[in-house]
């Protein structure tokens, strides 16, 4: 079968980035804590274009050095115009890391939006947790008094040792182990539950990802697992309804019924106008 869609590149070099917001929801009292920015390409002819398809070609060429900088600039200034309870969750590439400017991208996101740094919280792989010039980046990041979390933890299994002396905050569960988890005495659950004990016995708290019905809220919830992040709750949302959402005081997820259309956010104030948005060119100037 032949495709007449246009490659990754032309893909790219004809569309631009965007950020949705994923809210992260307090599994005791269902208040949202916070989003996970997630990275999307809005491209004229073929709609969002997501990371799956983007970040193995913007890795393999360096440009998500340069891309991770707008991620971090327009996530940050967003951030800073939401109320000051309100975390965000920005993924770094492990390019970032190892090629050490990660630290440097952090630095000047925070100071140019203003935001306080123990609202971001930075995501890396456990990938970064091997190699050595990516530990050095990511101590610099952690001493800019960011948090650090690890995510789609219990598809490598690093040692949680590794994890407490790089002070990691936070352990995302991978969504593989967290969707397939219904049944009573399936390895799965195991896994969630034993993440969830091995990260509270050193001071780690969790969020489950990839939450998409309510006995997997309920089941994460009942292992004390922290945080939980999915369908579930919600979806990734545009910058407008997350930012109505952050606004909204208070505002709790249920834990029941049918997901979104049941917990579904019904603004009833008015608008808040987002934050001013950062333009992307790649070769950009960025002095
Ligand atoms: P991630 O950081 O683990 O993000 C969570 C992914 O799970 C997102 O996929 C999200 O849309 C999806 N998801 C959330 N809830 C559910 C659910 O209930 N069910 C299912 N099946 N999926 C759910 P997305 O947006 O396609 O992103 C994929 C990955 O791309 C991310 O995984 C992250 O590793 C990477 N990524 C996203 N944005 C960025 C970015 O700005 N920079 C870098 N370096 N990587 C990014
Ligand atoms: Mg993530
Ligand atoms: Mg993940």
């Amino acid at each position: 079968m032949t495709s007449t869609r246009p490659d990754t590149e032309s893909l790219i070099l004809s569309g631009e980035p965007a950020l949705e917001y994923q809210p992260l929801v307090d599994l005791t009292s269902g208040r949202l804590l916070g989003f996970e920015a997630l990275l999307r390409w809005r491209h004229p002819d073929e709609g969002v274009i997501l990371p799956s398809l983007l970040l193995p070609w913007l890795e393999a060429n360096g440009d998500i050095v340069q891309l991770g900088e707008w991620v971090l600039a327009e996530g940050c200034q967003q951030a800073a115009a939401w109320p000051k309870n309100i975390q965000l969750a920005i993924n770094l590439s492990i390019i970032q890391l190892r090629r050490g400017v990660g630290s440097s991208a952090v630095a000047k996101a925070l100071e140019r939006s203003s935001l306080d740094p123990d609202r971001l919280t930075i995501e890396v792989t456990e990938h970064a947790m091997v190699e050595e010039i990516a530990m050095n980046d990511l101590r610099k990041i952690g001493a800019l008094g960011v948090e650090l979390a690890v995510d789609d933890v219990g598809t490598s299994w690093t040692s949680f040792d590794v994890l407490r002396r790089m002070a990691v905050n936070t352990v995302k569960i991978d969504r593989s182990f967290v969707g397939s988890i219904e049944p009573q005495q399936g390895i799965n659950r195991l896994v969630v539950e034993t993440v969830v004990s091995l990260a509270h016995s050193g001071g780690i708290s969790t969020v489950a990802e990839g939450v998409e019905t309510a006995q997997q809220a309920a089941i994460v919830r009942g292992f004390e697992c922290d945080a939980a992040q999915g369908y579930f709750f919600a979806p990734p949302l545009s910058i407008e309804v997350a930012t109505e959402l952050a606004n909204e005081p208070g505002y709790c997820f249920a834990f029941e019924g049918a997901g979104w259309v049941a917990n579904a956010f019904t603004p009833h104030s008015q608008r808040s106008a987002p934050a001013e948005h950062q333009p992307f060119s790649f070769g950009r100037d960025e002095g």
